[in-house]
């Protein structure tokens, strides 16, 4: 049914209206002389899918950073699969909405707590299982991939990531009773509710 729609138009408008609704903005990663220039990010968010650690041209290809108010998005995924796209595009405006929430504190606590790290990566990627829920209608039956991906890419301790595994489980029993783990995601069923009702469930 999809094919009245453009996706590409769709997440290209949901991205402008998260971003100016979350306070944030998306910038190529590759013309970027901050991630040029630096190894930090307090976030290195990642598509499903992918394994593995990060290194060099990979890290810039496949990996989205957040830095406070300001996303930096590999051209690849900006101008790949929509669905990819926004999903990921959700990931990180949680974490931008973290950082508003606690400024200073965050990205501290993020680089220092491993158990800090876990909480919020839990809820980022809850927020993409949410909306990836509203438009396919499904959830994972199994997170062994995701929590994979946490311990790898973002370096948490086999305690972290059982803390992971419980937050997320418990993200998904609040997806599965119709409610939203995070803000991100919840603002953007609500706009894609408002204008994109009849993509719901259709993937
Ligand atoms: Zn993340």
């Amino acid at each position: 049914m999809s094919d009245k729609v453009s996706m590409q138009m769709v997440s290209a408008v949901f991205s402008q209206h998260m971003c100016q609704k979350l306070g944030a903005v998306v910038i190529d990663k590759e013309n970027s002389t901050i991630m040029q220039g630096a190894a930090i990010g307090f976030d290195v968010g990642r598509l499903f899918g992918l394994s593995g650690l990060p290194d060099g041209a990979y890290f810039n290809e496949h990996f989205a950073t957040t830095l406070g108010p300001m996303i930096f998005m590999p051209k690849a995924i900006r101008n790949g699969d929509p669905l990819s796209y926004m999903s990921l595009l959700t990931h990180e405006l949680e974490h931008v909405a973290q950082w508003k929430e606690k400024k200073i504190g965050m990205p501290w606590l993020y680089l220092t707590e491993p158990s800090m790290r876990a909480s919020y990566e839990a809820q980022a990627f809850g927020g993409q299982l949410d909306l990836e829920h509203w438009f396919t209608g499904r959830l994972p039956t199994d997170l062994t991939h995701q929590l994979n991906s946490l311990a790898s890419s973002y370096h948490l301790r086999p305690e972290d990531v059982k803390q992971a595994e419980a937050f997320m489980l418990s993200h998904l029993d609040t997806i599965k009773a119709g409610g939203h783990v995070s803000r991100s995601s919840l603002e953007a069923i609500v706009w894609l509710e408002r204008n994109y009702p009849q993509l719901k469930g259709s993937f």
